[in-house]
């Protein structure tokens, strides 16, 4: 078994490689080519920490495993990403563990690589102005992947502590050699944007949509459990909204879930998956004014498909730690 910690994923998983991977497991997914049951989540006692175990197997090519992720949101007053754990890969044929990755970095990538998958097949070719809500793990990554699908002439940031905002505007000034403006509320930040990204771990809904100009895109990140949202009703109401799974949206998003029982949503429109516009059975933008919407849930298969990319470079390129591990037929059992 090889184990990959976060510097050598990051290293070896570099977002535009892996927004091509997402096109290629979203595809899979809605052509029926993978198993992805719904993640199972456990909440502990305190706060709204939770252990999910999220498993997957895809036909071609054949990838077998899971992703065993703990969400400590306050971890960031830790030091720490609020995402840890691991993405195990199993030989798809014999069962052997053949992988353990760092899941923080997976997760991290693998995201926003989705969102930027999404923002390739849904801004508008021209979208350059992009707002991003929150600070956190995921708005650095975002901020990439959205640099790597549209030309940027505007990044805008709001976060709850303002201090936060600056000191994201300074990482990305360092690490991506892009100008960020903090702004004191999210209206100022999504008035006039092209492209916006939800990226907190708030409870309630931080866009409205009544900030949103027609022919925005939305990529709702956060908000990943049913108790959660991100969203106002009209932000949703007033877009057409895509998912990266029908049944994950349906079950684990209080962003679909709230405006549908408020009759503000149709229940008989299906809602189309970003994998479908990959294959092309659905079309993605339809007009420059449609405002688009984006919900990400956030599947096994993501993290799967992205783990094998990891593990076939690190064999070739002999990263990371190899040990010993087999269960043999004579080990014994019980
Ligand atoms: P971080 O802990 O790194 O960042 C969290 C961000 O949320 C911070 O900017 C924080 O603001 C902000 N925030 C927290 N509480 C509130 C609140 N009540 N109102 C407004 N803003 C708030 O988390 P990540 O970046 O790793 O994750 C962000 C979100 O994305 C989480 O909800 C996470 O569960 C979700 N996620 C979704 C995935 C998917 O596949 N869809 C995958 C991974 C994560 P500040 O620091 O300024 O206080």
């Amino acid at each position: 078994m090889r184990i990959l910690n976060e510097a050598q994923v990051t290293e070896l998983l570099p977002m535009r490689a892996c927004i091509e991977l997402m096109a290629s497991a979203l595809a899979a997914l809605s052509r029926g080519d993978a198993q992805v049951p719904l993640r199972s989540v456990m909440r502990l006692p305190r706060g709204h920490d939770v252990l999910a175990v999220m498993p997957a197997h895809t036909g071609d090519p054949e990838v077998l495993g899971a992703k065993i992720i703990t969400v400590f949101p306050d971890n960031q007053s830790r030091g720490l990403d609020a995402h840890q754990g691991a993405v195990l890969l199993f030989h798809p044929r014999d069962g052997r563990l053949l992988a353990l990755l760092d899941a923080s970095a997976v997760t991290a990538i693998r995201t926003a690589a989705v969102s930027g998958l999404a923002t390739r097949l849904l801004a508008r070719p021209d979208a350059g102005t992009l707002a991003l809500l929150g600070s956190g793990v995921q708005a650095r990554t975002h901020l990439e992947a959205m640099a790597a699908v549209r030309q940027l002439r505007t990044v805008r940031v709001w976060s709850r502590t303002a201090a936060h905002a600056a000191a994201f505007a300074e990482w990305a000034r360092a690490a991506l050699g892009l100008e960020v403006m903090t702004c004191a509320s999210a209206e100022e930040a999504v008035r006039g944007a092209d492209i916006v990204c939800t990226v907190t771990s708030s409870r309630e809904p931080v866009l409205e949509g009544a900030w949103l100009e027609p022919g925005t895109h939305v990529n709702a990140v956060g908000a990943s459990q049913p108790d959660a949202r991100e969203l106002d009703s009209d932000a949703v109401a007033r877009a057409r909204l895509f998912a990266d799974r029908r049944e994950s949206l349906t079950h684990e998003s209080a962003d679909y879930q709230v405006p549908l029982r408020e009759g503000r949503l149709r229940p008989d429109e299906t809602v189309p998956e970003l994998g479908e516009v990959v294959l092309g059975t659905v079309p993605g933008r339809r007009d420059a004014d449609e405002i688009t919407l984006f919900k990400s849930l956030g599947l096994a298969i993501e993290d799967l498909v992205a783990a094998q990319h990891v593990l076939e470079r690190a064999e070739r390129e002999d990263v990371g730690t190899v040990v010993p591990m087999l269960g043999t037929a004579t080990s014994g059992a019980g």
